[in-house]
């Protein structure tokens, strides 16, 4: 008879483990703010709700996202941050990152302050925070970690809406749970209970996570030392993802920012209704050049969830206007705003849901 050579971990074994991960875990890991979970009122259909979930914390794509560092001085740690928005860009997607000198300027801001943990705010959670507050953080030295530029790399993964992978409830992962909270209670990280809940035993909403698989290789998934897992027993060792973004990760940040190109943009004129031929995750993009500067009303029509926003280039960027949400309620999506005649404007709509396909358009006057 042929012995297996895969055996299940001996109670003793386990055990010790157990033991060893409560003096500590050698990982140090990022801990998101903690922000209630959108509610919808009641007259918002489940399929609907699942549909602005999906989407509801992405950029519109063609944002250029502005950063902004704290810390002037320390250009050591600075590098790699800006080596990891350029990991994300070379994915090729149609979003921009751009360093700015003011923080007024920028929607990321990023600080180094040690003892504060790894963290960032999710998507367009960032836009709630006070403009001389951090985004994001780094509470560990990243030149310190040999993954240091993974670290940088997920928590800008996090600003661009993506979630903890190790959090995904197609995962499986059936945790230890007390020996997950004695792991993270101890030295380097120091987490209380709620904390470790929060970032690790709480599995999240299935509508936020992309794609029905696990991806255990995912930037966006922790590394875990041996005894916290219980299954799928093959990581009761410990599970180290491969570094650096995996397919997966590429392929799901390229579906919700895609590369744009010029000839995306289809000219929105005054009084001319443009049908948004799109499904919901899709946006169409428009260029508007006034003949007239007054003030314009920009709205959609149709039973639908848009998110609409409004750039304006000015020196060849395009820099935000103005834009509105009507996700979850039941009005349109509309702006008022005031155009100037041979300026040139991109508005960028995104469609979470529609009552029936193709028949959401789009509208100034
Ligand atoms: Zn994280």
């Amino acid at each position: 008879m042929v012995q297996s050579n895969i055996s299940p971990v001996s109670e003793q074994e386990h055990l010790s483990s157990i033991l060893s991960s409560e003096q500590s875990s050698p990982f140090t890991y990022c801990s998101l703010p903690q922000i209630p979970e959108r509610e919808f009122d009641p007259s918002v259909n489940p399929n609907r709700a699942n549909l602005i979930q999906f989407l509801d914390k992405k950029w519109v794509n063609g944002t250029i996202l502005h950063y902004y560092f704290f810390d002037q001085t320390n250009d050591t740690e600075k590098n790699i941050v800006r080596q990891a928005f350029g990991i994300w860009k070379q994915v090729g997607i149609g979003l921009e990152f751009k360093e700015v000198n003011s923080p007024d300027e920028a929607e990321i801001r990023i600080g180094f302050v040690r003892g504060d943990g790894h963290w960032s705010y999710v998507g367009r959670d960032v836009l709630s925070v006070g403009r001389d507050d951090r985004t994001m953080n780094f509470g560990w030295d990243l030149t310190q970690s040999p993954n240091g530029i993974d670290t940088a790399v997920h928590e800008i993964g996090h600003t661009l809406g993506f979630p903890h992978e190790h959090q995904n409830p197609n995962a499986g992962i059936v945790w230890d749970e007390e020996a997950v909270y004695a792991a993270l209670a101890a030295p380097p990280n120091n987490w209380d209970r709620q904390r470790t809940y929060h970032n690790i035993i709480r599995k999240i909403n299935p509508d936020t996570v992309q794609g029905s698989n696990w991806d255990r290789d995912s930037v966006m998934h922790y590394p875990f030392p041996a005894g916290l897992i219980l299954e799928p027993s093959q990581y009761r060792n410990g599970l180290k993802p491969a570094p650096g973004l995996s397919e997966r990760d590429k392929t799901w940040v390229k579906t919700f920012y895609p590369a744009l190109s010029d000839d995306d943009d289809t000219e929105l004129k005054p009084f001319e209704s443009l049908r948004l031929r799109i499904a919901p995750g899709e946006q169409m993009n428009f260029r508007l050049q006034p003949n007239v500067t007054r003030y314009y009303d920009i709205r959609t029509f149709g039973i639908s969830d848009t998110v609409m926003v409004l750039f304006e280039e000015v020196n060849g960027e395009l820099r935000y206007l103005s834009a509105d949400d009507d996700s979850g309620q039941d009005y349109n999506a509309s702006i008022r705003v005031r155009l100037f005649q041979g300026r040139r404007y991109i508005l960028r709509i995104r469609l979470y849901y529609s009552d029936r396909a193709g028949e959401t358009s789009v509208m100034m006057w």
